[in-house]
């Protein structure tokens, strides 16, 4: 009920990134559990993602079409 960045355990849940605020796409969800931590429960945008990471912002969108291409299923 509004507490801040839980949004575990609901389904297809959005989220906020707990880094900037900034709200989070499916996409951005699964990117945090698929290079940080498969239980996640709070996530990064993409941008922070990328940053705590130390990678490239592009990097993170080439890594997330290759993993959609392999079929998984964190990403849409
Ligand atoms: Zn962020």
């Amino acid at each position: 009920m509004g507490s801040l960045g839980d949004a575990s355990g609901v389904p297809g849940a959005s989220g906020r990134c707990v880094s900037c605020g900034k709200e989070l796409t499916f996409n951005e969800i699964g990117a945090t559990r698929k290079f940080v931590n498969r239980a996640a429960v709070s996530f990064y945008c993409r941008d922070c993602l990328a940053e705590r990471l130390g990678v490239d912002a592009a990097l993170i969108d080439r890594k997330i079409q290759e993993f959609k291409k392999q079929g998984c299923t964190l990403f849409v």
